[in-house]
């Protein structure tokens, strides 16, 4: 779950809890209350009914009951039962007809009112002395109104519980998205930092605040980065420039060794070793030089528009004359018509070297069986497809083949050094490009490449 949902939700239970908390509180007392001021509603008639049942004056009692009706008027379903002299036969036909149980008629007498309830209804037992007699009223009403406010305000708090969840739940996803923006804001940056533009930093806004603390952190550890990258990629560049003059003497020399007169065989035979081993070292230190440019953002100052199916032909010309037995066909027949759309903007020696080593690669594991280049394009790239038929690439090792310096355990018979590929790879990412790799062992493989169209 995001951390955005997660505050969201947090937020909402505990609002949540407090305003369901709050809703009980607030339940519980309205209907206490509500309780309390009918009960006391009904003790008032009560005690009425009560003093003018013990009035002897007749007009008395008629004024008892002409105020009862006129200011406080009847409660629904008000009854009143009234026993004289605590009438035990009278009491004991009311408590069979009333839910009250013996303890509600035995507290009654003691000067207080005497309340109970079951269901709707409410019932009081009150003891009046009037005029030196005694009479004990019970009297019971149903609080409709009451019940009316009661569920009226049941619903308004279960409806306004369930609005406020939601508003909570929204906002504090609002709330939380607007918190979170500069965290997606810097997981967007550092997504579009890679090897190739190591020297871009995140911006860190003057806030002081945790957000902003986390950019500098980055942008201090990008910069630790870039150095090491740095002192890496140079220490590479130097030692294969300072590889690089030996071995154009190492070469000379076995050059001048075999042109010289009545050279023995032996001798012959090891100055030809000499010289094809330091034309092979000497390949290997200018493929590692490159390897180590493409790694960090090499020469983009020399990028211009190229046609590919030009660079392709640039490619076979090159390949000539490294094996001249090759047998490569460029099939131009899926050409698109419209000759932008093979134009891409690139740095034209990288990508010959890329193409050339990929090709090379197709000739030297096919033992120059043919190998067909197809140049196509679709709407957003140019695709150059590279298919042999040779050795193929065990399934399980496909996925390291870009790895520097690994080669294929089928590859013995076959020199290399593994970094031909390695360094086209970089080329073409460096490009925005990428390389798909298809193969079966002993049939073929088959390489295409897509390139960004211009
Ligand atoms: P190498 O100098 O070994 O050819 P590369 O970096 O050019 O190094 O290639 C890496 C590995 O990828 C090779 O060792 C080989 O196992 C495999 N490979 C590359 N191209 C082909 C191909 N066309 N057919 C079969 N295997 C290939």
């Amino acid at each position: 779950m995001k951390i955005q949902n997660k505050i969201a939700l947090l937020f909402t239970i505990l609002s949540g809890g407090i305003i369901l908390a709050l809703s009980v509180m607030l339940y519980f007392f309205a209907t206490e209350s509500i309780s309390e001021s009918f009960f006391h509603r009904l003790e008032v008639r009560s005690d009425i009914v009560g003093h003018a049942a013990l009035e002897e004056n007749r007009s008395r009692t008629s004024i008892y009951y002409a105020i009862k009706e006129k200011h406080l008027g009847d409660l629904p379903f008000e009854k009143h039962r009234v026993i004289w002299d605590k009438d035990t036969l009278r009491i004991k036909t009311v408590q069979a007809q009333l839910p009250m149980p013996a303890s509600f008629y035995t507290s009654i007498g003691l000067h207080r009112p005497v309340r109970f309830s079951k269901g709707d209804t409410s019932y009081v037992g009150l003891e009046i002395r009037h005029l030196g007699r005694m009479a004990v009223v019970i009297s019971s009403a149903v609080d409709l109104f009451g019940q009316e406010e009661i569920d009226y305000l049941q619903k308004l708090l279960v409806v306004g519980f369930l609005i406020s969840l939601a508003l909570v739940f929204t906002s504090g996803k609002l709330f939380s998205g607007q918190i979170f923006k500069p965290v997606r804001q810097i997981i967007r940056n550092v997504n579009g930092i890679s090897a190739h533009n190591l020297n871009q930093r995140l911006t860190v806004k003057d806030t002081n605040d945790d957000i902003s603390n986390l950019a500098k952190t980055f942008n201090d550890m990008l910069d630790r980065l870039e150095i090491t990258f740095e002192i890496q990629n140079n220490f590479v560049s130097n030692a294969s420039h300072e590889f690089k003059t030996p071995l154009t003497v190492i070469s000379g020399e076995a050059q001048l060794g075999l042109s010289a007169p009545e050279l023995s065989e032996a001798a012959r035979q090891s100055f030809t070793t000499i010289y094809k081993e330091s034309e092979r070292l000497e390949h290997l230190t200018n493929s590692m030089l490159s390897l180590a440019q493409t790694g960090f953002d090499g020469k983009k100052e020399q990028w211009t528009q190229l046609r590919i199916d030009e660079l392709i032909i640039a490619v076979k010309e090159a390949v000539n004359k490294i094996m001249p037995s090759n047998q490569v066909e460029i099939d131009f027949n899926l050409l698109p018509e419209d000759e932008e759309r093979l134009v891409v903007s690139g740095n034209e020696a990288l990508l010959k070297a890329a193409f050339t080593n990929i090709v090379l690669n197709s000739c030297k594991y096919s033992d120059n069986k043919p190998v067909l280049i197809s140049i196509r394009a679709d709407r957003a790239h140019v695709i150059v497809d590279i298919l042999d038929q040779g050795i193929g690439i065990p399934d399980r090792e496909i996925a390291q083949i870009f790895v520097p310096f690994f080669r294929a355990s089928n590859t013995g018979k076959y020199k290399g050094y593994g970094i031909g590929l390695p360094l086209a790879h970089n080329i073409i990412r460096m490009h925005k490009g990428s390389v798909n790799v298809e193969s079966q062992v002993d049939k073929g493989t088959r390489f295409v490449t897509f390139l960004p169209v211009a």
